[in-house]
């Protein structure tokens, strides 16, 4: 069984702002999803490419026999083949950008004890040339785009990389990315001066110590998202609910009574909160501010400019033609997802057989990356 560190990297963006959940959490089940079965598995199939690539030299048929232990999982998917070459590529460009042979490090346990009480990580992949440290961080999943600006898993794995290269190397840049092929084919790339991130080290320390000891306020935020707690936790339930009548912070999880409550709460406040976002849609859209939210573009559709030819280009191109055929014809994203992002984007985006349709515009926090809508009226925009 793998040990698992108490404050972990991927749960730093939580134990940052909430300290006692890292010790909340250890007392609950972790309930894994499928998705994160797929992700080991895809990741386990990316790392066999790097490891290939840059690591150690493995013969054509010991790589095929490996490769072919990995396709045998029934999680696996054609598509996690598109995504770990995307991965590869990505590494690769980064070698090949420098005048001589970088080291590379695969799945290497990175250790951040100096900062975080004992605490470790397992790095994807780590570049290192000269005053250059790269760290790559591969993510399957497409639910929740993640990005590596600030990212604190990221940071962590920084300072783990540095700590166990400095002596060799003379570190003087930090460059983070994440490859997440199956939401975006350009990764989040962030970098900063190694001075920048032990700086940051250095500021995260006292509150490493508290989540360590598990003291501190419990504090609720996006955060909680994939937090184990996340349906029982008091904090989160003042936060969504009533923060007049559940000001205590102990005890930390709520009882079966209050949970009943919250059920029958949340209905009402489900139906009254789809009221307030229409109304707020209309308001924006109006030309009117919400603090903490704007009206965007929501997620467009994709349809083929014609899909007949689209179809018949690739035939030409030897895709096969029972491929392209179930009952019905295959949309855009199911074709895309048989092609592989790269091959999809070569045969149809490029070539213009693809055409986006702007989504419905919705209302999302201020944070959110889309821009935008300029100001204009309700009936303008579902006219159009
Ligand atoms: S669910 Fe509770 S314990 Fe978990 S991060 Fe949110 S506030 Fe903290």
């Amino acid at each position: 069984m793998t040990a698992h560190a108490v404050l972990s990297a991927s749960g730093a963006h939580r134990w940052l702002p909430c300290t006692p959940s890292a010790r909340l959490e250890a007392t609950l089940p972790d309930n894994r999803s499928e998705y994160a079965d797929e992700g080991t598995l895809a990741h386990s199939i990316g790392e066999l490419k790097l490891r290939k690539q840059f690591v150690e030299p493995i013969s054509a048929r010991t790589y095929k026999s490996r490769l072919k232990k990995l396709q045998a999982d029934p999680l696996y998917n054609p598509e996690m083949e598109s995504c770990t070459d995307f991965y590869l590529d990505y590494v690769s460009q980064i070698a090949l950008q420098y005048p001589s042979a970088p080291h590379v490090a695969v799945e290497r346990k990175l250790h951040f004890t100096g900062y975080v009480p004992e605490a470790f990580g397992t790095g994807d992949c780590v570049v290192l040339h000269d005053s250059n440290l790269h760290v790559i961080d591969y993510k399957h999943g497409k639910g929740v785009p993640v990005s590596a600006f600030e990212n604190p898993q990221m940071l962590l794995y920084a300072l783990g990389a540095y700590l166990e290269y400095s002596l060799l190397y003379p570190i003087e840049t930090v460059k983070m990315a994440i490859v997440q092929p199956r939401v975006s084919q350009e990764p989040s790339e962030w970098e900063m001066p190694i001075a920048d991130l032990l700086a940051w080290g250095e500021s995260i320390k006292p509150i490493a110590q508290k989540a360590f000891a598990g003291e501190g306020e419990y504090v609720a935020g996006d955060h909680c998202r994939f937090c184990r707690a996340r349906s029982l936790c008091r904090a989160r339930a003042v936060f969504c609910l009533e923060p007049e009548r559940h000001q205590r912070q102990q005890p930390a999880l709520l009882n079966k009574d209050e949970l009943g409550d919250i059920l029958t709460r949340a209905q009402v406040l489900a139906k009254w909160a789809k009221d307030v976002e229409a109304y707020c849609l209309n308001a924006c859209l109006g030309g009117e501010d919400i603090p903490g939210w704007k009206a965007v573009e929501g997620r467009g559709s994709r349809i083929f400019t014609d899909q007949d030819a689209a179809f018949n280009y690739l035939v030409a191109n030897g895709i096969s033609d029972a491929m392209l055929y179930e009952r019905k014809p295959l949309t855009a994203p199911a074709v895309e997802k048989l092609l592989g992002k790269a091959q999809y984007r070569e045969l149809l985006e490029d070539k213009g057989h693809i055409h986006k349709e702007a989504g419905k515009p919705t209302l999302v926090p201020a944070k959110d990356k889309r821009e935008a809508i300029k100001s204009q009226s309700a009936a303008d925009v579902f006219k159009n």
